[in-house]
C-alpha cells in the first residue's frame, strides 16, 4: 500500500515536470522514465527538492523553482462543465476533443457568492481576480460593500499586483469592456451596472500606472453612461492623454498602450495585437481573455467555446510554458444540459425551427431541442479549472474559485499582502 501510494506521488511529480518541460507533452514516455526510476529512490525523501522554496508555497509545489513571468486567464463567461461537453460534441462530434480539455491540470472550482448557491460574473469574476468571495453584482469589493449602495473594502486584483510591480497587463474581452467579468480585473464599484463609473478607473490606476491593453465592446452603452456623468470618450482622452479608439484596427502600429471599445470585438485579432505588445514587457505580464460563453442561444454559445479554444490552442503555441501559466476556466456555470444523441446525430437537431419561435417575450423561457434542454440561467454547480505551464500542478480537487488567485500570484512567487485593501 505504502509502496502504490508513494509510486502515485512519483508519477504525479514526473508527470508536472514533463508538462513544463515541453509543450508537447509526451506523458506515456515520462511514466514510463517515471516507473524505471521508481527503484531508484527510497520514498518521498528521495525526490530532489528546490533550494529552500519560498515560506509561502504549500509542499505538494516545492518543485516550482523557477517562478513564471507571464499569466494568461482564458475566461469562458457562464462555461461550465456541461458546456465545454457540448462544445466538443458541436464541434468535433466526440467527447473530449477540445485543446483544453488535454491539458493536463483540472480543479473543480466552486463559484458561490458569500451569501447565495448562484454566482454572477461580478462575484465570480471578483472571486478569481482578488482572492475574495464577495456577492453578486459587485465589483472587486468585499462582502462589507451594499450593493448599489455602500462601497466595500476594495480587494486588490491580480492585475493591480501585477501593475505594482512593473509588469504590462491587458485586458480583452468580446463583451463590454466595462462589463463584470473584464471591470473586476481594474475596476471596484458596488454595482456592476455603473459603467460610466467603471470605465474611467482604467485611467485613474490605484498601482502602477494602469491596465496597458485594454480591448473590447460597448462603446454605445459605456458612451451614453459617460454622458450621463457629464464627461465622454473625447474628455477621457484628452484628460489623460490616452486615444480612445473605436475600432481595433484604428490602433497604431507604434503604440503601446491602447485603449479600444468598439461596438463589437474580434477576440482573436483583439489577443494576438495584445500579446505584440505584452510579450515586449521585459518583466512579463498579466493577460485576461474573456469570451462570452452563455448558451442562451446553444449553437452560438457552443460555437463561442470552439472558437476560444482553438485561440487558446494558438496562444499556447506562441508562448514559453517554461516562463508562463495558462489557466482556463468560468466565472459561474450554467444550464445547459445534453440530454440525448450519439455519434452521427446532429446535436442541435430542431435548432432552426426552434430558433424561429425565440422572441423577446420569452426569453427566459427554457430551450428544448431534440438532445439539448437549456435551462437559461446561471446555475450553482462547479465550474472546471484547467491549466498547464508554470505552477498549473496547483489545480487539482475541489476547491473555491479563490484558489485560483492564490495559484496565479504563486506562480510569480509573490506574496498576497493588504495594501489598498
Ligand atoms: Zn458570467
Amino acid at each position: 500500500m505504502a509502496v502504490l501510494t508513494h509510486g502515485v506521488v512519483i508519477l504525479g511529480r514526473f508527470r508536472s515536470h514533463a508538462a513544463r518541460v515541453s509543450m508537447s507533452a509526451k506523458p506515456r514516455s515520462f511514466v514510463l522514465a517515471a516507473i524505471l526510476c521508481l527503484p531508484l529512490l527510497s520514498g518521498c525523501q528521495g525526490l530532489p527538492h528546490a533550494a529552500t522554496p519560498p515560506a509561502d508555497r504549500r509542499p505538494g509545489n516545492a518543485d516550482v523553482a523557477k517562478p513564471a513571468r507571464n499569466v494568461i486567464l482564458f475566461l469562458a463567461d457562464a462555461g461550465g462543465v456541461s458546456t465545454l461537453s457540448g462544445a466538443s460534441l458541436l464541434g468535433y462530434n466526440a467527447p473530449q476533443k477540445l485543446h483544453v480539455q488535454q491539458w493536463p491540470h483540472l480543479g473543480l472550482s466552486d463559484t458561490t457568492p458569500v451569501d447565495e448557491w448562484v454566482s454572477d460574473s461580478a462575484n465570480g469574476m471578483s472571486s478569481i481576480v482578488t482572492g475574495v468571495k464577495t456577492r453578486n453584482g459587485v465589483i472587486s469589493q468585499g462582502p462589507d460593500a451594499v450593493r448599489g449602495s455602500r462601497d466595500g473594502t476594495p480587494s486588490k486584483t491580480i492585475l493591480e499586483y501585477a501593475e505594482e510591480r512593473g509588469l504590462l497587463t491587458g485586458v480583452v474581452t468580446t463583451q463590454s469592456i466595462a462589463d463584470a467579468t473584464p471591470a473586476a480585473c481594474y475596476a471596484h464599484a458596488n454595482d456592476r451596472k455603473q459603467w460610466g463609473g467603471i470605465f474611467p478607473q482604467a485611467f485613474t490606476p490605484r498601482f502602477g500606472d494602469g491596465v496597458d491593453v485594454l480591448i473590447g465592446a460597448g462603446r454605445g452603452k459605456i458612451g451614453r453612461q459617460l454622458r450621463e456623468r457629464g464627461t465622454s470618450f473625447d474628455a477621457l482622452a484628452a484628460q489623460y492623454r490616452r486615444p480612445i479608439h473605436a475600432q481595433l484596427g484604428d490602433v497604431p502600429a507604434s503604440e503601446r498602450r491602447p485603449v479600444v471599445v468598439a461596438e463589437r470585438m474580434d477576440v482573436r485579432a483583439a489577443t494576438l495585437k495584445a500579446l505584440d505588445i505584452l510579450e515586449q514587457s521585459p518583466k512579463g505580464y498579466f493577460l485576461m481573455v474573456e469570451w462570452d460563453a452563455h448558451t442562451d442561444d446553444p449553437a452560438q454559445g457552443l460555437q463561442n467555446v470552439v472558437d476560444f479554444d482553438r485561440l487558446v490552442a494558438e496562444v499556447e503555441r506562441r508562448v514559453d510554458l517554461d516562463e508562463t501559466l495558462l489557466v482556463f476556466t468560468a466565472d459561474h456555470s450554467f444550464g445547459f444540459q445534453v440530454d440525448g444523441g450519439g455519434p452521427g446525430q446532429p446535436l442541435l437537431e430542431g435548432f432552426e425551427a426552434w430558433k424561429k419561435t425565440d422572441t423577446e417575450d420569452n426569453e427566459d423561457q427554457p430551450v428544448r431541442l431534440r438532445h439539448v434542454f437549456v435551462n437559461r440561467t446561471h446555475t450553482g454547480e462547479e465550474v472546471a479549472a484547467l491549466a498547464t505551464g508554470v505552477g498549473a500542478e496547483r489545480i487539482h480537487g475541489y476547491f473555491p474559485n479563490t484558489h485560483l488567485f492564490q495559484v496565479m500570484l504563486d506562480a510569480w512567487g509573490w506574496k498576497a499582502d493588504d495594501a489598498g485593501r
